[in-house]
């Protein structure tokens, strides 16, 4: 086959195990940066092309978009998707967990088990806010953060009262969600393919921070998951329309709870800290699912 990997950058190190396996496999592998991606959209004869050529003969494509690009990049596999290309990744699903309220929304719906949390965007009532979550301690989020910046822990009704006064100044959107301390600074980062678990790390924040994103000096080792917690996350990738699927998850007192469900989830820390070739289970899982304009929804809204 011949597929290409949507990434701007391809010596990424998610990017270049794809590559890799890719080629492994027996496959014909390209990387092409969405952002320098241009687009004919009239139905009659949809084209992307880069640098003064037309991009055919893509069977399959691998997007990994990042938060920045998220609605060029989107743009990008829709069109794809309207040449009939396969993609493991779907467009509306990819778009649909990057909007994390809408995400938490749609988890909700479908019962999974969630921190308790409220959104907000500039309210009049801030006291009530916090009632609504149960009091502090709370996190409270920036929607626009990623890999930890603007998640704030607030361990008092005084500090909480003040971080969203903060917030409300800024003009962004926010959630105060209930602080899941018996997580102990740890989250499980489920790596879902085609609805299995394939691999899942533990990853712990550094010293003296709830926060375990690696971008931030955490750590991560290979660990154990529930059955729970295993349906959990093959739930939450279903529920998204995600094929590939990073569902990250707390050990809280009421089991399982979800944080966010990622559409282009790193490889390098699942890899290292499993030992498990999660880029070949992603190849296979193309070869035995990519068809000529296969494309549909399968999430719920
Ligand atoms: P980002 O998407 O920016 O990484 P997250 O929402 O994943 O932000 O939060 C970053 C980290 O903070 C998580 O990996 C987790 O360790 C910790 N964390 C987030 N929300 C909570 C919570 N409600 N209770 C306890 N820890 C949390």
């Amino acid at each position: 086959m011949r597929i290409a990997v949507l990434s701007t950058n391809r010596s990424l190190y998610s990017t270049s195990r794809l590559v890799e396996a890719g080629k492994e496999r027996g496959h014909e592998m390209l990387v092409i940066n969405h952002k320098h991606c241009y687009m004919n959209i009239t139905s009659h004869k949809p084209s992307i092309h880069l640098k003064g050529e037309e991009i055919k003969g893509v069977d399959a494509i691998i997007p990994r978009i990042g938060a920045s690009i998220s609605f060029y990049g989107t743009a990008v596999v829709r069109q794809f998707e309207m040449m009939g290309v396969y993609s493991v990744n779907e467009s509306v699903a990819i778009t649909r967990s990057r909007d994390k309220l809408r995400a938490l929304q749609l988890l909700s719906r479908k019962g999974i088990g969630l921190p308790v949390t409220g959104f907000a965007n500039s309210p009049s009532d801030t006291a009530d806010l916090l009632k609504i979550t149960g009091g502090a301690p709370v996190v409270i989020k920036l929607l626009e953060g990623t890999q930890g910046v603007g998640v704030v822990l607030a361990e008092t009704k005084k500090a909480a009262s003040s971080v969203i006064e903060a917030f409300r100044g800024l003009k962004a959107n926010f959630m105060v969600q209930e602080f899941i301390s018996e997580a102990g600074g740890s989250d499980i980062r489920c790596f879902v393919v085609g609805g299995k678990v394939v691999a899942a790390m533990q990853r712990t924040g550094a010293e003296g921070d709830f926060r375990s994103n690696l971008h931030r000096g955490g750590t991560a080792k290979l660990v154990r998951i529930t059955p729970e917690e295993r349906s959990t996350a093959v739930r939450s990738a279903k529920v998204m329309g995600l094929n590939v699927a990073g569902v990250d998850l707390l050990r809280s007192n009421h089991g399982p709870v979800v944080m966010e469900v990622n559409s282009s989830p790193g490889l390098e820390g699942i890899e290292s800290a499993t030992k498990k070739n999660v880029a070949g289970m992603i190849i296979e899982f193309i070869e035995k699912n990519a068809r000529q304009g296969r494309t549909r929804t399968r999430g719920s809204g």
